[in-house]
């Protein structure tokens, strides 16, 4: 077994402090074994080992969770964003588009896409992810999407409910019987959730509950789409089932910030859909007030947010949703380790996965003060 000691970090940022050491320690060093945290503390104390690390002085933070993403599907929807920054609203109804696309898409070009798209997102920082189906809506298609997505990352979650598909437009309550049955039997081996979009075009408070109830009984985590376009009182329905998150909360209201702030549900900001739609961002200082956890994701997607950047999303929240720096760090990264029910990834303490990421900066303000600019390297 080979020793990595990263030695001489300006500053290492760990979301920890229970453990004799500071959350933050300036002169750190970390050593590496096995793909964990062997060792952690200051320069001046750390242990021999076989390889060495020169941080010369740059801050190392840990590496990112995108606990949201939708990174299984074909075509491209460019031209859709570029009708909506010339003033049509967004709605709901192009993921169809996507629909129709993946549906036609070969195993090979999906996993391909998937995989590049994971790639570019650890460029970006990102060292866990979660991928969702949601652009087959067959009990096929679907399956397909989360045996592939299972390729490329444990945390997998059957999103059947994104939309109802164009064949079942007239027989809504048809497709919802048809995703607790047939499709939650196929893809419950080949995830660890199961999601709904729940807002206006997609599924009812109703649909939501019958779809994670029986997603429940199949032995899946919960999580919910949920108050992107209109407040909802899926929001609260999400914390009494005890769903790991709820994700969007851009329209809440002050019961749902209570509820959240009182409960164990997570509430996931999706920044990169309000920029990409030009909505505006949820008020995560509102949250944070109140006591509630909050995470930050991508919801990278072809159609709302067609981004993996996790710097870009802290960078959005400092300047859009008043965080402080510290905080849209923590929630990229501890935050959505938390909507994952995690305590191995977005922490840097002994034991922990060694997911570390290096920035060209002495500090992770850089994040959101240099944004667009790639500061970041996986250790
Ligand atoms: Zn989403």
């Amino acid at each position: 077994m080979t020793a990595t000691l990263v030695d001489r970090i300006g500053l290492l940022v760990r979301n920890a402090d229970d453990d004799g050491l500071p959350d933050e320690l300036p002169g750190a060093a970390v050593v590496i074994e096995d793909g964990r945290i062997a060792w952690i503390g200051r320069a001046a104390g750390a242990p021999d080992a076989d390889a060495r690390i020169d941080a010369d002085g740059r801050c190392v933070v840990p590496g990112f969770v995108d606990s949201h993403t939708h990174l299984v599907f074909a075509g491209d929807r460019s031209a859709e964003f570029e009708a909506r920054m010339a003033g049509r609203p967004y709605t709901a109804g192009g993921i169809r588009t996507t629909v129709a696309a993946t549906r036609a898409a070969s195993d090979e070009a999906l996993l391909a896409r998937a995989t590049g798209l994971v790639a570019e997102a650890r460029r970006g920082g990102t060292t866990t992810i979660e991928i969702k189906s949601g652009y087959g809506l067959t009990v096929e298609d679907e399956a397909r999407a989360l045996r592939l997505a299972a390729t490329l990352t444990p945390e997998t979650t059957l999103l059947g409910a994104h939309v109802v598909p164009p064949e079942h437009a007239h027989d809504p309550e048809g497709y919802v019987d048809l995703v607790v049955g047939p499709m939650l039997t196929a893809c419950a081996p080949h995830a660890r959730w199961i999601d709904v979009f729940c807002d206006r075009g997609a599924f009812t408070v109703d649909q939501a509950e019958r779809i994670l109830v029986a997603g429940r009984d199949a032995g899946l985590g919960l999580r919910l789409h949920a108050a992107q376009l209109a407040p909802s009182p899926a929001v609260r329905l999400a914390v009494e089932l005890g769903a790991a998150s709820v994700d969007h909360c851009t329209h809440l209201e002050q019961a749902d910030v209570d509820a959240l702030a009182g409960g164990t549900t997570v509430a996931t900001l999706l920044p990169g859909a309000e920029f990409s739609t030009r909505s505006p961002y949820p008020d995560a200082r509102r949250l944070l007030d109140a006591g509630g956890t909050v995470a930050l994701a991508s919801d990278c997607n072809p159609g709302s947010s067609f981004t993996t950047s996790m710097s870009f999303c802290i960078a959005l929240a400092v300047r859009e949703m008043g965080m402080t720096p510290r905080e849209a760090l923590h929630a990229a990264t501890a935050g959505g380790a938390a909507a994952l029910r995690r305590d191995d990834v977005g922490v840097l303490r002994i034991g922990a996965r060694a997911d570390l990421l290096l920035l060209d900066a002495p500090s992770y303000v850089h994040l959101a003060y240099r944004p667009g600019v790639p500061l970041v390297t996986v250790l």
